[in-house]
């Protein structure tokens, strides 16, 4: 059984779940840690498989054996690298169907979100099969009489990835492609919340001709994580998760020597001014706020709406959601729904208490998701989409990441208003603005203190050509995801100056007595 057929015929019982196992040296090892964690079928709420989680002996097992890859494919010319990028992009361009199914089984998104996701990462593949451009280095030539300088950027050695559970695929591919087009070899740490998406891309890289090691799945928990962060033999760590975690990596692993970026949580606000189209607005709250269940790091969770809009646009973010369909990610009867479950059980109880805490706060509860059940699959981890309005902005579901379908409304005086609270929030991730006036949006990308912003564009995620990530608690370190930045992180550069004399004049072959 394949990789994919595994991941998507899930067993239905406990007893008949199969165990999901790390990748090394080029195959998959089972583990004998004797240490595992479940994976369900958020749909159904069945666990699916058991995922393996690493002890000592697995994790140093993937870090030598990366090390070994590293040797051999950082002599690879870079002719040979290419080629074997540009095959893996091949077989990820044909075969990404498969994928797509093994995330929906896993995360829960419908397939065709799924598709998203691995279509943004197939870009960053795309954009490191350009890797000889983008690690070229610069040349002057005679800096002084006889003297050129000039830099080459080599690779780090065995580089550390871990991602969170939302998406499975697209960001290990923020990182990887990159990385291994650099030259590194990389032991990525998925979420252990959905690993199989990870097994079937290094299954790929295998079939593209990437060489044993260069390419390492190493499936655990903190374990598997604090093993990466103080391993001497581990160069740099990308992380991406929630902001408490993604503050531990930064701190560690820094600690330990290594280069890090980490990036964490967000609270995305849209801000509506006005003059702006409510019609396209609420389409796109709705979109923004409710797909992917709202389980997006640029999802957004809040709309500032400037008054005198608040009303009408609530009913037309209200209206649309009555059209929304929710069901199993995967379709039914050949009909897709707009919004699948939320990741575990645990999780949706987590979202539930952040409506119970809004209302508690004196917030006004205008679509209520608490409760909701899908029929036919009342064990899934399903949460209705919710829409909260006048929510109090001392509230703790105003201030934290419910990273759930639940979308809330403030009401404010202005444009200044607005402003401020998004600029005086934990986060600086993404954030909209929604107006006619070029004017206010040109002061607003001036003005908000967040690395992503759109401009009548609710998810601003950036092109793999320029560069991801956020400001304050939303990324540590100064290095974003892919982009230019992609290759000055997953690269270091040396400058040499150097003189070479004139065979003709004082040159070496000159006191030889050499005739040039
Ligand atoms: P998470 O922080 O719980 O887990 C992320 C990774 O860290 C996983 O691989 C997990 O195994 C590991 N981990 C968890 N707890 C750990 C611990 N105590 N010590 C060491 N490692 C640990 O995040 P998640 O729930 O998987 O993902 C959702 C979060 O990720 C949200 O906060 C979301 O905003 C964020 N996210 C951010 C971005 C971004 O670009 N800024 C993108 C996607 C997701």
């Amino acid at each position: 059984m394949t990789i994919a057929e595994a991941a998507v015929d899930s067993p239905g019982t406990d007893a008949d779940a199969r165990v999901i196992s790390h990748w090394i040296d080029g195959a998959e090892h089972p583990s004998s840690s004797g240490r595992t964690s479940p994976v369900y079928n958020p749909a159904t709420g069945a666990v699916s498989a058991y995922v393996a989680l690493a002890d000592e002996a697995e994790i140093a097992a993937a870090i030598s054996s990366a090390a070994r890859g590293y040797e051999v494919w950082s002599g690879y010319s870079i002719a040979r690298r290419q080629g074997v990028l540009f095959a893996f992009r091949e077989l990820l361009n044909s075969r990404k169907g498969e994928l797509a199914e093994i995330i929906t089984a896993e995360h829960g998104k419908v397939v065709s979100d799924a598709m998203g996701e691995i279509l943004r990462g197939q870009e960053v593949v795309e954009l490191a099969t350009g890797f000889p451009h983008l690690i070229k280095g610069a040349f002057t030539e005679n800096a002084s009489t006889g003297v050129d300088v000039y830099t080459l950027k080599q690779p780090l050695g065995v580089v550390g990835i871990i991602s969170p559970f939302n998406f499975p695929a697209m960001v290990p591919m923020w990182f990887f492609p990159i990385a291994i087009a650099a030259g590194n070899a990389v032991v990525l740490k998925p979420s252990e919340k959905d690993p199989s998406a990870a097994l079937w891309m290094a299954q790929l890289w295998k079939e593209a001709g990437l060489p044993d090691g260069v390419f390492t799945v190493l499936q655990g928990d903190k374990l598997a994580v604090d093993g990466l962060l103080t391993s001497p033999d581990v160069a740099s760590i990308s992380f991406v998760g929630s902001t408490p975690i993604a503050q531990y990596i930064y701190e560690t692993a820094s600690h330990h020597g290594k280069r890090v970026q980490a990036l964490g949580g967000a609270k995305n606000h849209m801000l509506v001014l006005p003059d702006a189209d409510l019609d396209l607005v609420a389409d796109q709250a709705v979109n923004a706020g409710y797909g992917a269940a709202g389980e997006r790091c640029m999802a957004i969770s809040v709309v500032l709406a400037v008054e005198p809009v608040a009303d009408e646009l609530i009913e037309k973010i209200t209206e649309r959601i009555g059209r929304l369909r929710i069901g199993n990610g995967a379709g039914a009867d050949g009909v897709e729904p707009d919004m699948g479950p939320l990741i575990t059980g645990v999780h949706r109880d987590k979202v539930s208490s952040y409506v119970d805490i809004a209302e508690a706060d004196g917030a006004k509860i205008v679509v209520d998701g608490r409760g909701f059940t899908v029929a036919g699959l009342e064990d899934g981890f399903f949460f209705g989409p919710t829409l909260i309005d006048e929510i109090p902005t001392t509230s703790r579901a105003y201030q934290e990441e419910i990273f759930g379908p639940v979308l809330s409304v403030v009401r404010v005086a202005s444009y200044d208003e607005g402003l401020e609270l998004i600029n005086s929030g934990q986060f600086g991730n993404g954030t909209a603005i929604f107006t006619n006036d070029g004017g206010a949006a040109r002061r607003f990308q001036n003005e908000v203190q967040v690395g992503m912003i759109g401009i009548n564009v609710p998810i601003p995620v950036p092109v793999a050509y320029h560069s991801f990530g956020g400001w304050k608690q939303s990324l540590f370190g100064d290095a974003k995801a892919y982009g230019v930045h992609g290759f000055d992180f997953f690269t270091r550069e040396k400058a040499v100056t150097s003189r070479w004399l004139d065979p003709a004049t004082r040159g070496l072959s000159a006191q030889r007595g050499i005739n040039l």
